[in-house]
């Protein structure tokens, strides 16, 4: 019944909030990954961007205002991820807060012998359990082309919302138990295999920052599965494979 309902309010949601073609247009070609996508996608993708505009906030701070494009850019990116899932993975928040720069979160936290630390670094995003995501515009911006940027901050932040759908940013989302064995094994090898070469010093192609934890390693390889799929292929098959299950997408296909 739910479920039942909530296609009846989808399809009243798309037959009256349509997105302007110059808008679309405009936004997607700030994506240039979104080339390898087929006439089917983009309008299945099309239609979860109007979706999520209708459901989500996507509000600046600091002064920051959210131009429609900026808006559509953002909604784009985090829709790519669930084109194959289903959008009600993104229902534990509300809002998407953009600032006009790197921002310093603020949040405290407390360490094993129970000190509070305040965290005073700024970030470029963040992705707040059962809160929003937070971007500086100027690094989604900068992010939005891969081939410039090498990363991409809004498949990021949203692969952590996906990833704490079911807890802790672990890099274990929740997904059908019959992926659950080949997900751990390619995940797994996969991160100690990456951690050694970034400890031994090696340049790796695909941004050192995966190290730091299996979250982390989840988010910065969501992105390269989206934006550069051939690169985690070649880098990583077995995690590929796992994604490609996982996301239900075969992005390399896509692309050749
Ligand atoms: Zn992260």
């Amino acid at each position: 019944m739910l479920r039942a309902l909530r296609r009846w309010r989808e399809r009243r949601v798309l037959r009256s909030a349509a997105l302007p073609d110059a808008l679309w247009g405009e936004a997607c070609a700030a994506l240039p990954f979104l080339a390898m996508y087929g006439a089917d996608e983009m309008r299945r993708l099309r239609d979860l961007v109007v979706l999520f505009l209708d459901a989500k906030s996507i509000v600046g701070a600091q002064g920051h205002e959210v131009t429609a494009l900026q808006r559509t850019i953002i909604a784009i990116q985090a829709c790519v991820l669930v084109l194959n899932l289903d959008l009600a993975l993104y229902d534990g928040f509300e809002n998407v807060v953009v600032y006009p720069g790197e921002f310093v979160p603020g949040w405290e936290y407390e360490d094993e012998a129970g000190v509070v630390h305040r965290r005073d670094d700024a970030l470029a995003g963040e992705a707040m359990h059962l809160g929003p995501v937070v971007l500086s515009w100027p690094d989604v911006a900068a992010s939005a082309d891969w081939d410039a940027a090498q990363m991409n901050l809004v498949i990021h932040e949203f692969a952590h919302k996906i990833d704490m759908v079911d807890g802790d940013a672990n890099g274990c989302p929740p997904m059908p138990e019959s992926l659950r064995g080949e997900w751990r094994r390619a995940l797994q090898d996969a991160y100690e295999d990456f951690v050694a070469r970034v400890d031994a010093g090696e340049d790796t192609a695909i941004d050192p920052y995966a190290a730091e934890a299996p979250g982390e390693f989840f988010a910065v390889l969501s992105e390269v599965f989206f934006a550069e799929p051939a690169l985690l292929l070649d880098e990583y098959p077995d995690v590929y494979r796992a994604f490609a299950r996982f996301y239900r997408q075969d992005p390399v296909a896509r692309a050749s």
